[in-house]
């Protein structure tokens, strides 16, 4: 079986090894439009992902978690507050018999551990290779790269990112959701000593999410910010110097987490929330942020994709067990509605928390600041919620293969 993967992000490498793990007579390759990185960015320039348990468990069972946890930070407890009003909730790994909620890890240090890991398996990377097109008219699906000949596939996995070139190019359908926002990502520093705390403040003009990093060489403790907010509201930001943005963070977060030091490089971009309607097509899975853009406040993006990629190697390892073709449109929709559920609804969470909190009004805020004082005083609500935020809520195992 031949298998290639376009694009060659965390979840094209992602879904090549979960693939090879499960079919090591497939080959399996990945197309990589970019020259991949190399070298670490300086420690205020580096972007991060929070690792949900879920995922540590499915890196675990690859034999890398120890690897990248050592690299990354804990997430001990995750503090909920509102600005300017008076509820808020602390919810702890203890919530869920954890020693951690999760992981944040920079996305080079996971980046270059599947890549490594990838090539263990005999994944082969083709690097500058930008693919220019999928033609699915004949039986097999085949690659298209300008005037090079066209290489025929068994099974075509598309993971070019979102908004996706190439589903446009296929024709697939898109649903969108324009959010209304921008969001600025950032690393900045704080005085004093990182409490391994993650913060989600929501004020009037959107939610701040703040993940702890691991300290840097100098034992200063940095935050992944993520802020999302208005686009008028974000151009006034993206365009202030480094003292004006600090300034303007440090009145939205206040001062529990103290002094804010420096911001490192600042990106921002448009949000909105793309989910293709169909995920599949004979010989053909679309994946990752390609198949699904999620709002980032919730950091749930890559850690989904790794569940559909564990899913996905799942089904196609029953089918070929039991002498089906494993990218026959039949075993593809089993892996479709294997995923939906978990996609829906991690789409839902993610989305209640992007809006909840962005209306403002004395009849909006009074059950916002009762929600968060209640999760505070509700355990049993607060600890479903953080078992829901670990990703452990849905059984890998049982949902396929049917
Ligand atoms: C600021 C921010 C914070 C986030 N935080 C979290 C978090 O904490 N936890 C979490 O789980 N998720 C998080 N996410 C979401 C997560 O980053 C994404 O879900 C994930 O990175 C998507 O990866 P991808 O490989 O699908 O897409 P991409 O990373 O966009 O990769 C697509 C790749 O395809 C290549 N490509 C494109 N076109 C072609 C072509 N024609 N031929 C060949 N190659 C091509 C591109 O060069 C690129 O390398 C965050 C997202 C953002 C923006």
């Amino acid at each position: 079986m031949r298998i290639e993967i376009v694009g060659g992000g965390m979840v094209g490498l992602a879904f090549a090894i979960a693939l090879k793990r499960s079919l090591p007579d497939a080959a399996v390759r990945v197309l990589e439009a970019r020259v991949l990185p190399s070298g670490a960015p300086s420690p205020l320039d580096s972007r991060a992902t929070a690792l949900n348990l879920a995922s540590r468990d499915i890196l675990a069972s690859w034999g890398i978690w120890s690897q990248i946890e050592v690299l990354g930070a804990a997430i001990k407890a995750i503090h909920v507050s509102s600005r300017g009003r008076f509820g808020s909730a602390v919810i702890e790994a203890n919530d869920v018999g954890e020693p951690a909620l999760g992981y944040v890890v920079e996305n080079h240090h996971v980046g270059s551990m599947l890549l490594k890991l990838a090539a263990d398996y005999g994944v082969l990377l083709e690097a500058p290779a930008g693919v220019t097109g999928v033609d699915v008219s004949g039986p097999n699906p085949q690659i298209l790269r300008g005037t090079a000949a066209p290489i025929s596939a068994d099974l075509v996995v598309i993971a070019d990112g979102a908004d996706s070139p190439l589903c446009h190019q296929m024709g697939v359908d898109m649903a969108r959701r324009d959010v209304g926002q921008r969001a600025v990502a950032a690393n900045v520093r704080f005085e004093g000593l990182s409490l391994g705390t993650a913060w989600e403040r929501f004020t009037d003009h959107g939610p701040i999410a703040l993940l702890p990093l691991p300290d840097d060489v100098a034992g200063k403790q940095r935050y992944n910010l993520i802020w999302s907010m208005h686009p008028d509201e974000s151009r006034v930001l993206e365009d202030a110097n480094d003292a004006e943005f600090l300034q303007g963070l440090q009145r939205a977060v206040g001062w529990r987490l103290g002094r804010l030091t420096d911001v490192g490089r600042r990106t921002a971009w448009d949000l909105s929330r793309i989910a293709v309607r169909e995920q599949v097509r004979a010989g053909v899975v679309i994946v990752g942020n390609a198949a699904h853009t999620l709002h980032p406040v919730a950091g749930q993006g890559f850690n989904l994709s790794l569940r559909d990629a564990s899913r996905l190697a799942q089904t196609l390892a029953a089918s070929h067990a039991r002498s089906e073709h494993p990218s026959s449109l039949r075993v593809l929709r089993r892996y479709e509605s294997a995923v939906a559920r978990d996609q829906q609804e991690t789409t839902q969470a993610t989305d209640f928390l992007a809006t909840l909190f962005r209306s403002r009004g004395v009849f909006l805020d009074l059950p916002r600041d009762a929600a968060l004082a209640g999760l505070d005083l509700l355990v049993p609500l607060r600890k479903s919620i953080a078992r829901r935020g670990t990703g452990k809520g849905m059984e890998l195992v049982h949902e396929v293969g049917r």
